[in-house]
């Protein structure tokens, strides 16, 4: 049997693929397809020790970010496709993808968990993490923006930047992660690549670099001109048989055969080699030994070498175009993917020189698999991990063992004996290890990379641990209770919370102490709807949530010393104890509680110890409506204790002095605030400024971006709850927005007023 695809033949035997590509004329061994297609079947089987180690330099660890819908998932499946790892092309609206594996993916047509596939392309070993676009799962974006070493960042052509695509954007900035951009859907009715470039260079501030221009708009979209190499990619129509853009027609760009192109396309070009000269002094000083500056002269070579550095400086974004769902210029964006985003080795990381040779791997994301256990998906920076052998987690000071080590496709596994620096490995075994830990091969490896780090820091690191920085998680600010169908079901509820909380940083668990049920706090309603659907599809237990509340805090407004006492005869014993606590706001009311000693040296007491353990469960019930203090001081000042006390009467009689302290110290509620931003088209501003305001929103900017306008905003949680389908329905779809959690503010008396009577349910 013999496929054709663009960069070579593939030959298919019994088992295995050969591909030949059409560049190098190397042959390649690809895997089986049979093994690969048929989900859970290839688990068990050995990869071939040539494909553990791969060049480092054509390995690729790239994510993939954008907007929700903008076509990430049809993206990644089209590469799947194209490079020959799957057989069946998958489609979000028919749920058969591989990335979208969990069946609420499918289902909702959303990516939630960033799942890690790994195919090869032109020689090129690229591992790709799919990342979710919703906002209630930016902590996903952020796990996997910290191991990756390039991305690509897909936009909808008809819509441009949207907003979501902004914090995203954002959070790779702060990575400093190189990007290309992809301008997906140009078939799509409004698709309009001027004004998307114009967009990205405007709402996030880049610079764009087009290396390509679109054949012909929405339905007549048929292909693009490469500016680079100065050649004409068209797909045509093939009789019959649908290869789903496997083949496509490659000509060089001519004056007599383009004429309705040519002129765009020199244009574009001698932008892109003047832009060039402008940000990459190589490149202009290439230009300056040259005769005449004749843009169409310069080779492509010099051209790519230039895109390549710009980007790999931040200092521009590579621009490609295309329609995923027409399968057409996915496979360019995969050329330029090994062309100009890094390998490993040329994203730094300053922590890990510290390990010289030996491991530094990185846990990002921890998973549960029925048969398996915990897998915990790891970036290899340094060394080879192997499988079957011990790894010392220095985050946790503890050592575990790894049984096997897989790499992965999606929810498919493969085992392989070792896997070296530069890529993404998964290992099973691993019981504490959890997302933000650092593994390395020993704990005297450890004390060794110590000792460097120490040496190159003579005046003494904050943190004198050569640790890679773990995750940034936002406060959850929204809380429900859960409740399992019977109380026989009770402790299968707890293991499965436990199980997802390991999974995922964002989730929080925690019994209430008044009503004894099991309440969980997350960061939106969609985020806590998902756990549920996870409870009862993977763990069959039919679990209901309680309404979604939101997760308010309180604070104090003066200070306040108050003691308690206990004295209880339990069985024939006296237990007595007297305790005295002080309470002062603390100058920032969003730092978190502090909770302590007035003397240190009682910190070995153990009637001490009962002492702060009873403030810090009087803590998380504040003196208003019982929510979490912040910003609060809280100090253990003296404890008088009848010897033979027990712990919880100390604890108990500590709990009671806190509360009356916070009490007299008189609290008020404090309430999340939302950073929104809203873009919109001028015709319907009025009215979305109209209705922020009545959701008690202040408005901080309303900035205008080529045709749009867009507002930003705080806003107070309370009044966001569907604050998506309202903004659909007053601009008739036109607006797009973005909401992540900015700070917890002190609400005004009225406004508390109004919460406690709607939490007391008095209205
Ligand atoms: P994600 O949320 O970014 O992962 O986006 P999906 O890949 O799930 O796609 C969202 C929707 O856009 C689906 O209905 C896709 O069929 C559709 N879509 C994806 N790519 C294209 C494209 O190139 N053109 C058009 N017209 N629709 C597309
Ligand atoms: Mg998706």
């Amino acid at each position: 049997m013999m496929l054709r695809l663009c960069r070579g033949i593939v030959q298919s035997s019994s088992n295995f693929v050969f591909v030949r590509c059409k560049r190098c004329q190397n042959v390649q061994k690809l895997f089986s397809f049979q093994t690969l297609v048929k989900r859970g079947s290839a688990s068990g089987r050995r990869s071939t020790p040539e494909r553990d180690k791969h060049d480092i330099t054509k390995i690729r660890n790239i994510g993939i970010m954008a907007h929700i819908d903008a076509g990430k998932t049809t993206t990644t499946e089209r590469m799947l496709y194209y490079s020959g790892t799957t057989k069946h092309l998958g489609d979000v609206d028919d749920g058969d993808t591989v990335t979208d594996y969990m069946a609420q993916e499918r289902e909702r047509g959303i990516t939630i968990t960033s799942a890690a596939v790994t195919f090869f392309w032109d020689g090129h070993r690229i591992n790709l993490i799919d990342t979710p676009g919703h906002v209630d799962f930016t902590v996903e974006v952020e796990r996997s923006l910290r191991v990756l070493d390039g991305a690509i960042a897909v936009f909808d052509s008809s819509a441009g930047v949207e907003a979501q695509t902004v914090t995203v954007w954002n959070q790779a900035d702060r990575y400093k992660i190189p990007r290309l951009a992809f301008l997906n859907k140009m078939d799509k009715k409004g698709a309009d690549f001027e004004y998307s470039v114009r967009s990205i260079q405007d709402k996030l501030q880049a610079v764009p670099l087009p290396l390509q221009i679109p054949i012909g708009k929405e339905q007549s979209f048929t292909g693009l001109v490469d500016l680079v190499t100065m050649e004409v990619v068209t797909w045509q129509q093939t009789n019959g048989k649908n290869t789903h853009g496997k083949d496509f027609i490659k000509v060089p760009l001519t004056s007599e055969k383009h004429t309705a192109l040519w002129e765009e396309a020199v244009n574009g070009r001698a932008q892109l080699v003047e832009k060039l000269a402008d940000l990459d002094d190589i490149f202009a000083e290439y230009m300056l030994t040259q005769d005449e500056f004749d843009a169409l002269q310069v080779p492509t070579e010099e051209i790519q070498s230039a895109i390549r550095r710009v980007t790999l400086g931040n200092q521009a974004v590579p621009l490609l175009c295309g329609s995923s769902l027409k399968n057409k210029g996915v496979q360019m964006l995969m050329d330029a993917v090994n062309r100009y985003l890094p390998n490993p080795r040329e994203r730094k990381q300053e922590v890990v020189q510290f390990y010289k040779n030996d491991l530094c791997a990185y846990a990002f994301k921890v998973i549960h698999d029925k048969q398996r256990g915990p897998l915990v998906f790891l970036r290899i920076y340094f060394g080879t991990i192997k499988s079957q052998g011990g790894v010392y987690n220095a985050s946790q000071d503890c050592t575990e063992r790894i049984s096997r080590l897989l790499w992965v496709l999606a929810d498919d596994y493969r085992e392989v004996s070792s896997m070296e620096a530069g890529n993404i490995a998964v290992a099973v075994g691993l019981k504490k290890t959890v997302t933000g830990d650092t593994l390395v091969s020993s704990q005297p490896a450890f004390r060794i990379a110590c000792k460097n780090y120490v040496n190159s820091h003579p005046q003494g690191g904050q943190a004198a641990l050569p640790l890679l920085e773990g995750v940034t998680v936002p406060p959850p600010v929204f809380f429900c209770t859960i409740e399992p169908p019977s109380q026989a079901f009770q402790d299968d509820l707890e293991k499965a919370l436990q199980i997802l909380q390991h999974e995922d940083p964002s989730l929080h668990v925690r019994t209430d102490p008044d009503t004894g049920q099991t309440v969980l706090s997350g960061m939106g309603e969609l985020h806590l709807e998902i756990i549920r659907d996870r409870i009862q599809k993977e763990y069959r237990i039919e679990a209901e949530l309680g309404p979604l509340q939101i997760a308010y805090r309180e604070c104090i407004h003066g200070s306040a010393t108050q003691s308690a006492t206990l004295d209880r005869v339990i069985g024939d014993r006296q237990h007595r104890a007297i305790v005295t606590v002080s309470v002062e706001p603390l100058s920032d009311l969003n730092a978190p509680t502090e909770i302590k000693l007035k003397d240190e040296s009682d910190a070995y007491d153990e009637h001490f110890q009962a002492a702060l353990s009873g403030a810090e469960t009087a803590s998380i019930q504040g003196p208003v409506i019982s929510f979490p203090v912040m910003g609060v001081r809280i100090t253990v000042t003296n404890c008088h204790i009848l010897p033979g006390t027990s712990a919880s009467v100390i604890s108990a009689c500590a709990t009671q002095a806190v509360h009356r302290a916070l009490q007299s110290a008189g609290g008020a509620i404090m309430e999340p605030i939302m950073n929104v931003e809203v873009t919109t088209n001028e015709s319907k501003l009025g009215a979305v400024l109209g209705d922020l305001s009545k959701r008690r929103g202040e408005i901080k900017t309303v900035d205008s971006h080529l045709r749009s306008r867009v507002v930003i905003a705080k806003c107070p949680l309370a009044e966001m709850v569907g604050y998506s389908t309202k903004l659909r329905t007053i601009t008739s779809g036109a607006a797009t927005c973005s909401i992540e959690f900015s700070n917890y503010r002190v609400m005004t008396s009225s406004d508390q007023s109004k919460t406690i009577k709607n939490i007391m349910g008095i209205l």
